[in-house]
């Protein structure tokens, strides 16, 4: 239900609320920390409406309806219609208005449904935010959104509704869309009394349409809707029309250049008929106009755009979601693809198997996120003190941690979990030795967050011990190490040595080197009063417990669609925050590692790197590990400055600048943030690296199925053609075999399914053994030209020509092809064999244009039941054409006998061997190619 947008959510909404108290915010929006009820939020939807913005008003249907009747083509073939009844031939005027009414309303159809597609897209991305209702944590969409809602901020999310803050932990906020100003401001939750600010300036409020740049927060909703500051500015950025992709450009000018030639061919066809023939001025005009309806290929551009959104829907079934319809075509000459490693190759469901402590080392046992397991040590006997470290570790590990685990609903559900998984599999293994995260933190709760940064690559967290502070650690072992300066041992305390730090390397490597991602965790205690600014005033001269390391299998997807990749020559480049080790381990267990020694550059090692070395080191194997996304911005830019096109994957805040940067920018569904949603092309519903690779494949066939259906409309341009030539180069002594109305039944009525049938074709096998496309390579290419008018076009020329003659010669002209009758019922049913000759032509060419390269046998000949739909529907056409005296008087045709069908449909077959052989022979030089490229040693 939509409220009344004049209706403000309270009186005080309007009011600054910056130097209210949190209990006054609470009475004010009566509300309270635990949240709304459900019941109170659906009353607060219905009183003042969803958390919307009035949609863009964009460009009225009717406006669009008419634009598709009233561009060039459509206007010269009006004025055509109006040369035709002024020369006394209604029967062709009407029939080429109608030409342009069908095609019009053909064309707005295919644009309408585009449209739709791209709006179902849309509806599967709505946003999400977290709020607190009924006390606990709930996922909503943003549109339920009401005043008095308490939002969940943390690091990533997009804000949805204005609101001030209750808590906020190292809250940064990024407010550019609002400001202009791109560096996140710190906020605050306390109430503030100074007045002199705008209202976008006070540090104790958020707005809509903003994204939290680090830190977490808490804050009471106090306007939705069209009433937050962005509602009131986002009038003035509302409907910014989606730019055509270079693809539809392409056609535009496609459509355009064909035009200007037909028209130039019609105009000269013109001129060669009143001078070279005694055919009469207004049948010139007729002729050539016919010329210029059949070359033009008026539904190219609906079809195209129709195309992509057909390739977005079918990605969309694959999980992965297209942003723009122009992704689709760059995702197609995708050449690098540069991917995380948690969560995307790997499952990203960790589960603790190793720990280790100065001292001792132990092995978990256990599946899943199920705490039932156990935590045995490594060797027999072991001292009491050390077991005591392991529960201090476990304790330190699961109170640094904000993930939960969900015990199951039924007996057969699986345990899952809220939040990080690298946490909920601390939280497991510490319940497997019987440390309960809940009891632990009511003994020591928790009063500060220093939030975890990829940065960093560690978080902290303050609690409460009696009258003293205990701070906990946990992070990348060689940054948590950096900080430490004693370690514990039998819960005694020794200072850091070498010799003990290289053990912890060393015992970190040996758990990388088998996969496994390993965290350090530290503690401290403080028991003087110092201010506790931020994280550098406390995250020192801390107490190293031990290690914990953690399986995190790959997906099982992940290996076929690596080698998918090396087949279609894409390359994978491994950016990974993780560790070099762990990270070559995974790599080399999936495939994207395949020889002994792997570059593995450290983000460290990119720092002291130019750009010209970078360059070097991305010739080979290499993985970027430890890295932060500053780097992985690093890497996209230099691959792009070699041509390369990169598609780039991405969840964090920071790594949005690197996902506009790319081509193709992934963002992950599942544990993305907004923000790198936001700037991304394409987001994956599952985030596994295998819909990558099958969105390429998807955009790889867009592709090509753009190119079948643009060489199976000019193919029969040729044999719409050729009869033209031959009445006008004969001086009309050859009569005229396919004129302007047979031409339109074929353009607009027997072509159109079919070609429509083209554009939703499956991928063609083989089509990702093949090298990127390049992104300036042209649809039509020489060899789609050659193709069309000089290889399957002059076969069916041949075939119209051939039904037509022959007609003729089993009528009493036996051989002759001059001076036949050009008018009479013999004529008639020769254009009739002309015309179904291209029908059935046509049949064999649908089949033909399904693959470029392989065998129709290969495709499957009847994988795509569109193409049989539409060789029906060619069917009907043309049998309605030929045998209903109406449509008879109209297109000028008349009956054969049966027996010719069988001339007729030889044809079909004919034309399919024929391109079956010079797909056979392109094949066989393809082969030998490569046979000698690699010196003929296979
Ligand atoms: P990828 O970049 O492939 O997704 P990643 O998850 O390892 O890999 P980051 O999330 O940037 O990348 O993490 C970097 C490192 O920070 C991890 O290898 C781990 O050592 C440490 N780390 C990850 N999550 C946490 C956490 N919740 N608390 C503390 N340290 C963490």
């Amino acid at each position: 239900m939509i409220g009344d947008p004049n209706v403000r959510p309270s009186d005080d909404q309007s009011e600054l609320n910056y130097s209210s108290s949190i209990s006054e915010i609470f009475t004010q929006f009566e509300t309270r920390s635990s949240g709304l009820t459900g019941d109170e939020s659906a009353r607060r939807v219905q009183k003042y409406g969803k958390n919307s913005l009035i949609k863009p008003r964009k460009k009225s249907i009717y406006i669009r309806f008419l634009a598709n009747f009233t561009h060039l083509m459509a206007i010269l073939l009006w004025v055509g219609g109006i040369v035709a009844f002024i020369a006394h031939m209604p029967q062709l005027g009407i029939a080429v208005w109608m030409v342009n009414l069908i095609n019009g309303l053909f064309s707005f159809w295919q644009e309408f449904r585009a449209e739709k597609a791209a709006d179902a897209l849309v509806q599967l991305l709505p946003l999400h935010v977290r709020v607190i209702r009924d006390g606990i944590t709930k996922n909503i969409e943003a549109e339920d959104l009401v005043p008095g809602d308490i939002m969940v901020l943390s690091e990533g999310d997009h804000i949805s509704a204005d609101g001030r803050l209750i808590e906020a932990s190292e809250l940064r906020i990024d407010q550019s869309t609002l400001t202009g100003e791109s560096h996140p401001v710190k906020k605050v939750a306390d109430p503030w009394y100074d007045s002199g600010f705008s209202k976008i300036e006070y540090p104790n409020l958020v707005f809509a349409g903003t994204s939290v740049a680090s830190g977490t927060g808490l804050a009471v909703v106090i306007a939705t809707g069209m009433n937050t500051e962005f509602g009131k500015v986002a009038d003035l950025t509302q409907g910014i029309e989606e730019e055509k992709s270079p693809l539809q450009q392409e056609m535009v000018h496609v459509t355009r250049m064909v035009t200007i030639v037909a028209v130039s061919i019609g105009i000269l066809f013109f001129f060669m008929l009143i001078t070279l023939t005694s055919v009469t001025l207004a049948s010139s005009f007729i002729f050539a106009l016919g010329m210029i309806v059949a070359f033009v290929p008026e539904g190219l551009l609906p079809t195209v755009t129709l195309a992509l959104a057909r390739g977005s829907q079918r990605m969309a079934k694959r999980n992965a979601l297209i942003k723009r319809l122009s992704a689709v075509e760059t995702l197609g000459c995708t050449s690098v693809i540069c991917t995380d490693k948690t969560g995307t190759l790997t499952q990203n469901e960790m589960t603790v198997q190793k720990i280790w402590i100065p001292g001792a080392s132990f092995s978990v046992s256990g599946v899943g996120y199920n705490p039932e397991g156990t935590i045995t040590p490594d060797e027999v006997n072991i001292d009491s003190g050390l077991l005591e470290d392991l529960h201090r570790l476990c304790v330190a590990g699961s109170l640094c941690s904000n993930a939960r685990l969900i015990p199951p609903d039924h007996e057969t559900d699986p345990w899952t979990i809220l939040g990080d998984p690298t946490e909920a599999a601390i939280l497991v293994a510490s319940e497997k030795l019987g440390v309960h995260y809940e009891e632990e933190n009511s003994q020591y709760p928790r009063i500060r967050e220093f939030p975890f940064d990829s940065r960093r690559k560690l978080m902290s967290t303050l609690h409460l011990k009696n009258s003293d502070q205990i701070l906990y650690l946990k992070g990348a072992p060689k940054s948590v190490l950096d900080l430490t300066s004693s370690f514990m041992k039998n819960s005694r305390l020794y200072p850091i040595s070498e010799d003990i730090r290289s053990e912890i390397i060393t015992v970190n490597d040996f758990f990388a080197e088998q996969g496994l991602r390993v965290l350090a965790i530290a503690m401290k205690e403080i028991t003087d009063d110092d201010q506790i600014e931020n994280s550098e005033d406390v995250e020192h001269n801390l107490i190293f417990l031990g290690l914990i390391a953690m399986m995190d299998p790959p997906r099982s997807e992940v290996s076929e669609a690596v080698k998918k990749c090396h087949h279609a020559q894409i390359r994978i480049i491994m950016i990974t925050g993780d560790y070099g080790l762990t990270a070559k381990s995974i790599a080399r267990k999936i495939g994207i590692i395949t020889t002994d020694n792997p570059h593995i550059i450290t983000g460290a090692d990119l720092d002291q790197m130019n750009d010209e070395e970078l360059k070097r080191h991305l010739t080979g194997e290499v993985i970027f590990a430890r890295v932060s996304p500053e780097h992985k911005l690093k890497v996209v830019e230099i691959l792009r400055e070699t041509g390369q096109i990169v598609a780039v994957t991405g969840d964090g805040v920071n790594d949005a600048p690197a996902l506009k940067k790319a081509d193709i920018g992934v963002a992950m569904g599942i544990t993305g943030t907004d923000v790198a949603k936001e700037a991304a092309d394409m987001i994956l519903t599952d985030d596994n690296f295998a819909s990558i690779v099958n969105a390429i494949e998807e955009g790889r066939a867009v592709y090509s199925n753009i190119k079948k259906f643009t060489g199976y409309i000019f193919t029969s341009n040729t044999p719409e053609a050729v009869p033209f030539i031959l009445f006008a180069f004969s001086k009309a002594r050859i009569p005229l075999a396919l004129d302007v109305m047979p031409i339109l039944s074929i353009d607009l009525g027997t072509d159109l399914v079919p070609a429509l049938a083209l554009g939703s074709e499956p991928p063609e096998p083989g089509i990702m053994d093949k090298p990127p496309r390049n992104l300036k390579e042209h649809v039509i290419t020489r060899s789609l030209l050659l193709r069309s008018y000089l290889w399957l076009g002059p076969i069916q020329s041949l075939a119209v020509m051939s039904a037509f003659f022959y007609q003729y010669w089993t009528n009493g002209y036996w051989g002759k092809i001059f001076d036949l009758p050009a008018e009479g019922p013999l004529y008639h049913s020769a254009v009739g064999m002309a015309l179904a000759a291209v029908v059935t032509t046509q049949i064999g060419n649908v089949l033909a244009h399904r693959t470029e390269r392989s065998s129709i046998r290969a495709a499957g000949l009847f994988s795509n039941k569109m193409v049989w739909l539409g060789i029906a529907s060619e069917l009907v056409i043309i049998l309605i054409i030929l045998y209903v005296p109406f449509f008879q008087t109209i297109i000028g045709t008349a009956p054969f006998p049966a027996q010719n069908w069988i001339f007729l449909f030889a044809w079909a077959p004919a034309l399919l061997i024929a391109e079956e052989f010079r797909k056979g022979i392109m094949r066989m030089i393809e082969r030998h190619k490569i046979s000698s490229s690699s010196g003929g040693i296979s």
